[in-house]
């Protein structure tokens, strides 16, 4: 190769490497859950791919691309792909509220999800609802129900809620569970429906997106965490409760990502 060949080279992969070098992903459903870590961002930027706008730029030094995804799963799964085919991603984080299940997770609690459920797929016959484990892509059933959620990601969540700043809700400090976070694209209001997902799945909380963005992430091989706090008890209050709370559960879960980030290595 001659010396202006190997020059272009250079300059080429100095123009374009660092704008696909690794970043962490970090995605909400809606704009209060994205909010506080999109204001955070140092030399913030949007770019916007098919109907979604992405914010790249550094969050306490660390490169990350900040997104919206939507409410439900279809719209959790089509941002998703979107972001892992236009991103280099080593990670992806969702941060969120959901409605808790566990007696104890009251609103402004964290739940850090282990491993995620989709609780809407299977089959609906005359005896009732039979959960189906996810297939992939050519047809084939998991073996297991769960998601698994990635350990040094759950790791590094645990360390983080430690530290984290949070609203306080009825001058209560929030606690700090870990389990199982259920999905389905329904709004949990009603506590007979609570209970049947507390009891049947073992999950703490329940939400609209994460198994979908869990899914898209085992099929990609892309480590993952969804980290919730709660805007409710899925319960016939949920509505009224969503509204009074999502504002400082959303900035629950958002700043112990602030916090998460501090500390992964950049
Ligand atoms: N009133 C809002 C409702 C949004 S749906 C609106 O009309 O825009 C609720 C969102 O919060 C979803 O993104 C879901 O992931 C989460 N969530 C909070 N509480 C929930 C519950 N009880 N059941 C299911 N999802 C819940």
């Amino acid at each position: 190769m001659d010396l202006k060949k190997l020059l272009t080279a250079i300059l080429f992969l100095l123009l374009f490497l660092p704008a696909y070098s690794q970043r962490m992903a970090i995605m909400g459903a809606m704009d209060q859950e994205i909010s506080i870590l999109v204001e955070a961002l140092d030399k913030p930027k949007v770019t916007a791919i098919g109907g979604i706008d992405f914010y790249t730029g550094q969050l306490k030094e660390k490169k990350v691309v900040i997104l919206k995804a939507g409410i439900g799963k279809v719209n959790a799964a089509y941002s998703t792909a979107v972001l892992t085919q236009n991103f280099n991603l080593e990670g992806l984080i969702f941060t969120g509220v959901a409605g808790g299940l566990h007696p104890e997770a009251l609103p402004g609690d964290i739940v850090i999800g282990t491993a995620m459920v989709q609780v809407d797929f299977g089959l609906l016959d005359s005896e009732g609802f039979t959960p189906w484990n996810f297939k992939d892509l050519s047809g084939e059933p998991y073996s297991e129900l769960l998601l698994n959620a990635d350990s040094s990601l759950i790791q590094l969540s645990l360390q983080a809620s430690k530290l984290a700043e949070y609203q306080l809700i009825s001058n209560r400090k929030p606690r700090i569970f870990q389990g199982i976070i259920s999905t389905s694209d329904l709004f949990v209001s009603d506590p007979v429906k609570a209970d049947w997902l507390y009891s049947e799945f073992n999950s703490l909380a329940t939400e609209m997106e994460g198994a979908a963005v869990a899914h898209v992430c085992r099929l990609l091989g892309l480590p993952f965490v969804v980290i919730r706090s709660c805007s409710d008890n899925a319960n016939t209050d949920a509505h009224i409760n969503f509204n009074e709370f999502v504002g400082p559960a959303a900035a629950n879960s958002a700043n112990l990502v602030l916090r998460m980030v501090e500390l992964m290595p950049h």
